[in-house]
């Protein structure tokens, strides 16, 4: 048997229509587009990358971009200024100060500095205590746009058993927060977990988030298993370049019932929820219901 391979690209494209017309909406009910500031501190190129394509992507949807590029030697109090002053701008809805910071800044104050209705990546203690709460918050993006894969997948996920490997703060804790309040039995593995193979096959949901290059094997997947791979290693085959997941692809999509592709599964659904949190603030910071994008 063959895995169905699940299309992060299309199920993003779906997902951005929705975001666009909403966005639409807002614009023509509240006399201004849904905004969103991006903050990057420093020159590393792949955050450069980052910022830009995000602010295409609003720029695209019709949402308004501000875009702030910060010297590397900013210090933390100008950095907590420029937050100050964005969660004092009512034009700004969703704040993105993108990660990692050089290392003389504090990243955690930072996050902490931003207003939580405005934390569109869901980083701030209080939306990640409002998750643990079943509280309405902002959520982490990657592990929303994977939540969105399964559901679209699978429909109900309710009584699955779900295994989650990799316990961060962006990916695996709010994943797992979010397959419990879809009623799945969830399994939070880490780098000390014992008999990984073992909990991974005992697994209907498999969401790898480790780091680790094609760990996960194919000969450990349930036969009847959806599995999620959020990791992203740049490796070496055959004297070229190739950017390969934490699940081992090729035996896996024979093993499993549907699986994400790398790059193509999650990259895509995870930009597009920073777009799904900016207009689902917008709207709740304008005391609007807010809109069934997800
Ligand atoms: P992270 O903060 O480094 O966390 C990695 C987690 O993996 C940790 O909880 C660690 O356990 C666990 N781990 C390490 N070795 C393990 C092992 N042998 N067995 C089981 N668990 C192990 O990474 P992250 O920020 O969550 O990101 C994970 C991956 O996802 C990275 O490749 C990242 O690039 C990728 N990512 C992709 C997207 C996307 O949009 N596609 C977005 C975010 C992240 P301990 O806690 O015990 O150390």
């Amino acid at each position: 048997m063959t895995a169905q391979i699940i299309d992060g690209k299309s199920c993003a494209a779906g997902l951005g229509d929705r975001i666009a017309e909403s966005a639409a909406d807002f614009r023509r009910d509240a006399g201004r587009a849904p905004g969103l500031a991006v903050v990057l501190v420093g020159t590393d190129p792949a955050s450069e990358i980052y910022v830009r394509s995000k602010g295409r992507m609003a720029r695209q949807l019709g949402m308004e971009s501000f875009e702030h590029v910060l010297s590397a030697d900013t210090t933390q109090e100008a950095l907590l200024d420029l937050i100050a002053q964005l969660n004092a701008d009512d034009t700004v809805d969703g704040i993105l100060v993108q990660l990692p910071l050089p290392g003389h800044l504090d990243s955690l104050s930072v996050v902490e500095a931003i207003s939580p209705a405005k934390d569109v990546d869901g980083l701030h203690p209080l939306n990640a205590g409002y998750l643990a709460s079943g509280l309405p918050g902002l959520v982490s993006c990657t592990p929303l746009g994977c939540l969105m894969l399964l559901k679209e997948t699978l429909g109900d996920l309710s009584g699955l058993d779900a295994i989650v490997v990799g316990r961060s703060i962006l990916v695996g804790k709010p994943m797992a927060q979010l397959l419990l309040a879809e009623n799945c039995t969830v399994t939070l593995a880490h780098s000390r977990t014992r008999d990984l193979p073992q909990k991974v096959g005992a697994a209907d949901i498999v969401v790898a988030a480790v780091g680790s290059a094609e760990m996960i094997k194919g000969s450990w997947i349930n036969p009847g298993a959806t599995v999620i791979d959020v990791g992203t290693s740049r490796v070496i085959r055959d004297g070229k370049k190739e950017l390969v997941g934490d699940v081992e692809f090729a035996t896996a999509s024979i093993a499993a019932r549907a699986i994400t592709p790398v790059p193509g599964g999650v990259g895509p659904m995870t930009i597009m929820c920073l777009m799904h949190n900016t207009v689902l603030a917008a709207y709740r910071r304008a005391g609007r219901p807010a809109p069934q994008l997800g």
